[in-house]
Formats: C-alpha cells, structure tokens, sequence
C-alpha cells in the first residue's frame, strides 16, 4: 500500500464548458505509473483508445495534461520538475517534455498528482489554480505578449504576486508547432508544441498557489538519503566546473568529438567554437546563476551583453543545445547574437533546437539552388546572416509571409518544398537534436526510435559509443540505446532533473531510496524500470495507432549519405545494412515485431 507522495487527486478542466473536477487517482495507476510522464502516457492513450476518430492535437478534444511526479518539491536534489504530455502538433504523435523552475511544485502544493486540461476557452485566457479554488480567467490583453509579460499581466488579473505562472508567446498564440511554455523567465517545456495545444485551447497561461503539506511517508529517511545525497553531487570533481559553465561545457565537447552541428549538421566541427563556448560566456557575459528548485548544482547562467549592437540583452542561458544550434549549425560565433537569439526564442516562445534545425536546412537549402530568395520572401539566408535570423524568427512566431509555412514545422516544409527532404535533418516531424550521429550508430538508432522524434534526451548515447563502444557489438548498442530509453523516462515519472545522473554520475539507485522513503513502497529498481519500459511500450502503441511503423524508425537521411567531411569523425556515416541489423535486433530485444508493433495494446 503506498502510505505518501500521491494526494490521490487528478484536476480535470474542460475549457469549452467552464467546469473542473476533481477525479481519484486510482493507486494502481500511481504504482504502476508512478507520476508525470508516466501519468500523462496513460490519460494520452486512454483519450486515443476510446477516441472513434483521429485526433487533431491542434482541436479542442486534445488533452493536456500537466503532470510533477511523487518526488517533486522535496529535499531531494533538483527535483523541481514537471510534465507537459498532450499529442503533438509537431509530429501528429504522441509527446511530452518537461519543465524545471518551482511551477510544478507549487502545483504539487495545491494538491494535485496531475491536471487534465480539454477543450477550447471561449477567448483568451488563464487557468487559475488556487488550492481548491480554479477560475479561467479571460485575458485578452495578453494578446501578442511575451511570456515575461504574461507573467505580470496574470499577476495583476489574479491579485497575487506569488503565482507560479506557465505562459505561452504569440508563437504558442499562433501554434506554431514547434513553441513551447515557459516559466521562471526561460525554463520552458519546449520541442513538441506543447505552447502551440495551450494556443489552441485560447489558454494563455496556467497559475498555480498551493499551500498544502507534501505527503511524505517517512521524513526522517528522506533527509538522511537526501541529505547524503546532496553531499554526493557536492563533492563530485566537476561539481563547481558545472556551476559555472551548466551545459555550456558541452560546446567544446562536442567540438572536439567531432558532434557538433555545424552549417546544417554538414560539418562537425565548427572553426570558431572557441568563440562561443563555456569560457567566452563565463568570461564575457554571466552576471549570475540560477536553479530549479532545490537544486545545487544550478546549471542556468544568468547573462548579459554589455555591449555592442545588441547591448542591454538579459537571458537566462544558453544551454549548449541552444548555442549550437543558433550559433556553429548556423555558422554564426558571435555569442551576444547568440544570447539574443536565445532571448527572442524565450519571448516568443519558440523552441531553440527546431528554429536552428529549420533555419539551417533553409540556409543549406538556398546555397544548393534548391530554393531560392523568392521561396523566402525574396531574402538570401547566408550562414553567419544574425539579423535574417532573428527576423526569420520573429517571422515564424507571428506566422508572417515564410513564416506562415516555417510555423508549421518539418512536415509543412516538406510538404511544400520536397526537395528539402534530404537537407532537412528530422524524424517522425521533429527537427534533430544538437548532436551528430554519424559515428555513433547507437544515437541515429536512438533518433529513429525515439517516440517522439529526433530528440536526444531520450537516449543520450553518443558519448558513451564515441569514449568506449569501439569493440561494441550492434547488440551492445541496442542495449545501451534500450537501457536510456528505460531509464530516462523513470526521472520524469519521479518528476526529478535526469541531469545530476547524466552529468554527475549520480547512481540511480538514490532515486529508488528516495522514492521508498517518501511512498513507503520498497521497490528494486529492475521494478521500477520495468514500469518504464512498460511506459516506452505504451507511447509505441499510442504511436502505432496513429500510423507510425517500421518505416518511421530512421534518422535523417544525411546520417546514411554524407560521410563526415572533417575533423575527428571525418569518413564517418551510418551504413544502411548495418542500420537495418540494429532495428531487428533492437526490436526483438524490445519484444517488438519486426515492424515495430509492442506487445501491448492501448
Ligand atoms: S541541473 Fe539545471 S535543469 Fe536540472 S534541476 Fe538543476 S538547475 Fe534545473
């Protein structure tokens, strides 16, 4: 019997009526989902299953369901996050992605595990959520406005100073299928248009006020894991390395592994990353940290341009996937530009990794001749271009001209340019994360077979294959690929941060103490990675339900037809024999078909 973390509460808002409620959260779904993602895979496929017709996620009978997980805001390292899992607009499938700050422990304060949020608002308008007392707010002059903005408007419309507020841009406003909810200034929930579903449903922002206690079974073992745990990370040799450079680290990494994505994923490394990296910032720019709740490790860096041409920038970050792929994948090293992309992509709230992928394929697309200036609204695109970038943004989010097309991601753009098809790095819709993949066949199989698309935190395996898998057989890396995507979705579902683990090394089985110590349930943790394997094998099932097979499972085709040109990968490309052998064995290990097909249904 679980005996804390859970109130056993599941708020369920229907915009279109007006009407919430407040629905048990049975404790078979809390033990065998656990929380956040786990929760919002469950309420996704049920909506899927007993839907008699094909979901638009842009219409009002999406759901979204925002979910913190058992673990989130407690003593425990970094674990201020929280779930957004609806369908995706990006990719037609299913999606999640999650969200640090202190907005979902304040939701976990208010007293629910989890809230549904259906249907569309009559006009623009805000989720209150005050304890027990919800009100959709309507808020029509938010419109246009940016999310810091937002913020203050729904601070003023509620009389409270203190809601902890997740609000969309214009780029949500106009669902653009790849923007996203921010919090906290620049902590967003980005990747899979989880801002474009809230821009559907006319929801500008949810605000959440919780004054509840957190159940926690015993809170005398959860301060002493917790409290060894906290000494853990702390005395860890890159601790204070991390603090200072949060995942700005990675950009010499990633340059001097030959990863990096550089002129549209063409190169792999990029000739000026000295010029954009963890040290320029750190130098240059930081005026100050910041953290998710109850985090010590503190990986945002607070910066700001002193001057120059973009002078007065103020931006939490960015984080290395930012700068990569508006900064070495657009061939532009100016890292004040860089924090002022960054910037715009947060005020607009569009996310940094798809504006990069899609920009780059454009500026690729036009030096190749296989687009032209009049494709985009007679503008030439040259890598390096700072101001077509940032006005091309600025176009996508109000949907102008090329933007009305740019808006609706991967698979608008191909639909209109075909001929983008093999310069476009993408799967399943969503744009490639910042990370080559050519010599590390693992992470193209982890990009294929991802349920959500080309996104690497789902199996983050290219460090691993390029540092040790140089005797690996296709069977090992199958296995690594399974293990981190099993793995992975378990910080999610605790609603903890996956970074202290991937960057630190901190052992997993802490996450098993803390849960038994705040639930009362002991687990192993073979247990409880089965619930997430359980949960992978769900978002599969939702996934094939909705057409996706076989066929969908392979990287960009750049991974198979472009040999690295230079650098330390240089010859490097994925074989498509080779490829086809992983997915066999990797869907045989998962217990799939050979077409893909889990072995559960919805
Ligand atoms: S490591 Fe960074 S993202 Fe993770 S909880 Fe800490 S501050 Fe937030």
């Amino acid at each position: 019997m679980i005996k804390g973390g859970y109130f056993f509460s599941i708020l369920d808002v229907d915009l279109t009526s007006g009407e919430s409620n407040v629905v048990p959260l049975d404790e078979k779904v809390a033990y065998d989902y656990i929380g956040g993602r786990g929760f919002g895979a469950r309420f996704v496929a049920d909506l899927v299953k007993n839907s008699r017709k094909r979901i638009d996620p842009l219409g009002p009978e999406n759901i979204l369901v925002i979910a913190p997980g058992p673990l989130s805001g407690l003593y425990i390292p970094a674990a201020g996050k929280n779930s957004f899992v609806t369908l995706s607009p990006a990719t037609g499938i299913y999606g999640d992605s999650s969200m640090g700050g202190v907005f979902g422990v304040e939701l976990r304060q208010a007293g629910y595990d989890a809230v549904i949020i259906r249907g569309r608002a009559p006009e623009l308008s805000a989720l209150a959520i005050d304890d027990g007392r919800i009100n959709i707010i309507p808020l029509p002059e938010a419109r246009g406005k940016t999310t810091l903005e937002t913020e203050q408007i729904v601070r003023q419309a509620t009389g409270d100073e203190d809601m902890k507020i997740a609000s969309i841009g214009v780029a949500g406003e106009n669902c653009a299928v790849f923007s996203c909810v921010n919090t906290d200034w620049s902590r967003n929930a980005g990747r899979i248009g989880i801002g474009a579903v809230m821009g559907s449903k006319n929801l500008k922002a949810v605000a959440v006020r919780g004054s509840k206690d957190l159940p926690v079974h015993d809170l005398d073992a959860l301060m002493d894991v917790s409290r060894e745990g906290y000494e853990h990370i702390a005395s860890h040799e890159l601790f204070s390395f991390w603090q200072d450079q949060g995942l700005m680290s990675v950009v010499d990494y990633a340059n001097t592994m030959g990863i990096l994505p550089t002129y549209n994923f063409q190169q792999t490394v990029f000739e000026r990353a000295d010029k954009m990296n963890g040290y320029i910032m750190e130098d240059r720019y930081k005026i100050g940290d910041s953290a998710c709740f109850g985090c010590s490790m503190s990986c945002g860096n607070i910066c700001l341009v002193k001057e120059g041409k973009y002078r007065g920038t103020v931006t939490e970050g960015p984080e290395y996937e930012s700068a990569a792929m508006l900064g070495s994948n657009l061939g532009a090293s100016n890292f004040a530009y860089i924090l002022k992309a960054n910037a715009l992509c947060d005020e607009v709230g569009l996310d940094t990794i798809s504006s990069g992928g899609i920009i780059g394929a454009l500026m690729e697309g036009q030096e190749k001749g296989v687009i032209s200036a009049d494709d985009l609204d007679g503008k030439t695109l040259n890598w390096g271009d700072e101001d077509g970038i940032l006005e091309i943004i600025s176009k996508i989010a109000n949907r102008e001209g090329v933007g009305d097309t740019l808006a609706g991601g991967s698979r608008a753009i191909l639909a209109r340019w075909p001929q983008l098809t093999g310069i476009l790095c993408q799967v399943k819709g969503l744009e490639q994360s910042a990370y080559d993949s050519r010599a590390a066949i693992s992470m193209a199989l982890g990009y294929g077979t991802s349920d959500i698309g080309a996104h690497h935190t789902r199996a983050w395996t290219v460090a691993r294959e390029l540092e040790n898998g140089e005797n690996w057989s296709l069977q090992d890396k199958a296995d690594l690929v399974i293990y981190h995507q099993n793995v992975r979705p378990l910080f999610d579902m605790f609603g903890v941060c996956r970074l202290p683990w991937i960057e630190l090394g901190f052992p997993e089985d802490y996450y098993r103490r803390f849960y038994a110590a705040v639930t009362g349930v002991e687990r192993t943790m073979e247990d409880l990675l089965a619930c997430s394997s359980h949960i992978y094998d769900l978002t599969r099932s939702i996934n094939v339900n909705l057409g996706i097979s076989r066929k969908d499972d392979y990287p960009p085709a750049r991974t198979f037809e472009d040999p690295v040109p230079s650098g330390p990968t240089k010859g490097s490309v994925v074989s498509r024999e080779e490829y086809e052998k992983i997915l066999d064995i990797y869907y045989e290990k998962r217990g799939w078909s050979a077409e893909g097909e889990p072995p559960i249904s919805l």
